[in-house]
C-alpha cells in the first residue's frame, strides 16, 4: 500500500484521458524512480503551463499568450479562416500543416440532446470577425457526427449574408470521424479536397 500522497498522484493521473488506474501507477512508480530527472522536469512543465495558460482573445485556442501564436504569426493567410468546435481540433488540422490560415474555435458544437444552443457558442464572435472583413473564405471544419454537420448548416446560413466563400471539409471524413482522432493523412485529403458549402 503506497502513501497518501503517492496514491492521490496515482490518482490524479487515473483521471487522463487514455490512462486508466493500472496505467496511471506504471507512470508514477517510473516517475518516483527518476525523482531527479524525468519527475522535476514534468513538474517545471506543469508549473510553466499553468502559469502562463490563457484562452485566446481572438480565435479560442489555448495558448501560454494572448493572442496565441497562430493569431500573432505574420506569416499566417488572414484571408482564410477555418472554423473547428474544439481546441483538439485546432491542434489535429495545424499537425497536419497544410492550412495555413487562423482559426476560430466555437467552444463545442449545437445540440439538442444536451441544451447547447447558439448563443453558448462563440457564434457571435465569429460572425463579428467575418463582419470587420479582409477574410475570403471560411472553411467550416465541423466534426463528420450529426451534430457537427447540424452546426455546419447553421453557421453557413448565418454567414450567407456576408462577401465570403463558405467551404467544408470533403465527405471523404469517415461518418462519425472527430477530426482530432484521423490521422493526418485523411486531414490532409479532406482540407485540401474541400467544397463549396450548399
Ligand atoms: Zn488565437
Amino acid at each position: 500500500m503506497a502513501s497518501q500522497e503517492i496514491e492521490a498522484l496515482s490518482a490524479a493521473l487515473a483521471r487522463l484521458p487514455g490512462l486508466g488506474p493500472r496505467s496511471a501507477r506504471r507512470a508514477v512508480l517510473w516517475l518516483v524512480k527518476r525523482r531527479e530527472t524525468a519527475l522535476g522536469q514534468l513538474l517545471q512543465a506543469l508549473t510553466a503551463v499553468q502559469d502562463t495558460l490563457v484562452e485566446c482573445h481572438v480565435c479560442g485556442n489555448v495558448d501560454t499568450r494572448d493572442p496565441c501564436g497562430i493569431c500573432a504569426d505574420p506569416r499566417r493567410d488572414a484571408r482564410q479562416l477555418c472554423v473547428v468546435e474544439d481546441v483538439a481540433d485546432l491542434w489535429a488540422l495545424d499537425r497536419a500543416k497544410l492550412f495555413t490560415g487562423r482559426y476560430h474555435v466555437l467552444g463545442g458544437r449545437l445540440s439538442a440532446l444536451e441544451g447547447i444552443r447558439p448563443e453558448d457558442l462563440s457564434i457571435g464572435r465569429l460572425i463579428e470577425r467575418v463582419a470587420q472583413g479582409g477574410i475570403d473564405e471560411v472553411v467550416l471544419a465541423m466534426n463528420a457526427t450529426l451534430e457537427g454537420q447540424t452546426t455546419a448548416h447553421y453557421l453557413a446560413e448565418r454567414l450567407e449574408a456576408y462577401p465570403v466563400r463558405i467551404t467544408q471539409l470533403a465527405h471523404g471524413l469517415p461518418v462519425g470521424g472527430e477530426l482530432d482522432y484521423l490521422d493526418e493523412g485523411t486531414l490532409a485529403q479532406a482540407l485540401r479536397a474541400r467544397r463549396p458549402v450548399g
